[in-house]
């Protein structure tokens, strides 16, 4: 049987930095973004031919192109990645293809561009419907500019994904949910939902400090999570991971990769790669990343075994007991206990198969730390 393996590009240029972004983005002009595109091209084909001999030629069943803002790309850039990874890839027929696209950069040329080049597979930034909100936090579009360029992916596309953030200031889970209620009257068949995460050095940490930004309190964004995972898994959204929700079918392949620790390639600054159990992450800016710096960690069992239990707990799949090497995890009192709770379930058709309870999803970080004790 091939090997099989995900690729990731990373796209790292924005139209402008959202206040509360601390992704590895930032503006750039023409020149820099063609320059970036050589560079992330050149990757690409040198690295392929070696992992291809390495790899006994691989076969990939799920690309992922994000960011930063890739939609920003135009046409010829955006070819130009696209048509290297085919000439450098075996890709099957089939192969989940998405493209992170934000609503003010989506046209009708680029949708059909896309669909040129098979991707089918869109992953749109909306973040919230409200105006005021978009305006606060930095973004560039409107609750109009979404749903229409929403409206308009969908012609070109059966599989459109809408990103949501839980925790902005004023917005309930009553708002939330009528967010959600006009993405999916649009067709949208994925829905994640992040909570904000507040770093230093962003301007929405300053906001915050200065008293020009309450987000909600965690009591108040829990309570809109919840009221949101209940009214999607109600309109029979599942519940696949603790962030996110699809009709059956449209759950993101890609990011199933990631969790159930299956190999992948990263390409641009920052990307990270995971290939015989080593993990590679290239460097974080350009200049860097021009010398060609790469930093590998090979993972202990210890580590591979905290890592498979803790994507597990985040899947409705769930991790596997025996596939750990060196956690004895039945003998952890946590263990027992969370088992003995209904906090963690065992499956019936398969002892050695555990996964988190859905009611437990938002303790899961304090339940994760706690089995790592
Ligand atoms: S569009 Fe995304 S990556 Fe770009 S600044 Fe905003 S949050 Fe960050």
């Amino acid at each position: 049987m091939r090997r099989e393996i995900s690729i990731y590009v990373h796209i790292p240029f924005c139209e402008k930095k959202c206040a509360y972004c601390a992704f590895n983005s930032f503006c750039a002009d023409e020149e820099t973004k063609n320059e970036y595109i050589n560079l992330l091209c050149n990757e690409i084909s040198c690295r392929s031919a070696d992992f291809n001999s390495s790899l006994n030629k691989a076969v990939v069943r799920t690309i992922y192109i994000g960011g930063g803002t890739p939609s920003i790309l135009n046409e010829e850039q955006i070819s130009k990645v696209i048509n290297t990874i085919y000439n450098s890839f075996d890709v099957y027929d089939n192969a989940e293809f998405t493209i992170e696209a934000n609503p003010n950069s989506i046209t009708e040329e680029k949708l059909k561009c896309w669909k040129s080049l098979r991707v089918n597979r869109l992953s749109v930034g909306v973040q919230s419907l409200n105006d005021k909100s978009l305006a606060k936090i930095g973004r560039l579009h409107t609750k109009k500019d979404a749903l229409e360029k929403i409206k308009l992916a969908r012609k070109f596309f059966d599989n459109v994904s809408a990103d949501l953030i839980v925790g902005l200031e004023n917005e309930s889970g009553k708002d939330l949910c009528q967010y959600a209620k006009d993405l999916l009257a649009l067709g949208v068949k994925h829905i994640s939902c992040y909570l904000l995460e507040v770093y230093e050095n962003t301007p929405i940490f300053s906001m915050i400090e200065r008293g020009k930004y309450s987000p909600l309190n965690d009591e108040q964004t829990i309570s809109a999570f919840h009221k949101l995972a209940t009214y999607l898994q109600d309109k029979n959204m599942q519940r696949y991971e603790i962030s996110n929700f699809a009709f059956d079918g449209y759950e993101s392949q890609h990011n199933l990769n990631y969790w159930k620790r299956g190999e992948y390639l990263g390409f641009g600054i920052s990307a990270h790669s995971f290939v015989d159990g080593i993990r590679l992450e290239n460097a974080g800016n350009i200049e860097d990343y021009k010398s060609k710096k790469i930093t590998t960690e090979k993972l202990l069992s210890l580590e591979e075994d905290e890592e498979k239990i803790m994507l597990g707990l985040r899947c409705r799949l769930g991790f596997d007991i025996s596939s750990l090497n060196k956690i004895d995890i039945k003998k952890n009192p946590y263990f027992t206990q969370y088992v003995k709770d209904g906090i963690l379930i065992i499956s019936d058709s398969n002892q050695n198969l555990v996964r988190l309870n859905p009611l437990f999803y938002h303790l899961s970080n304090t339940i994760i730390s706690n089995l790592f004790q």
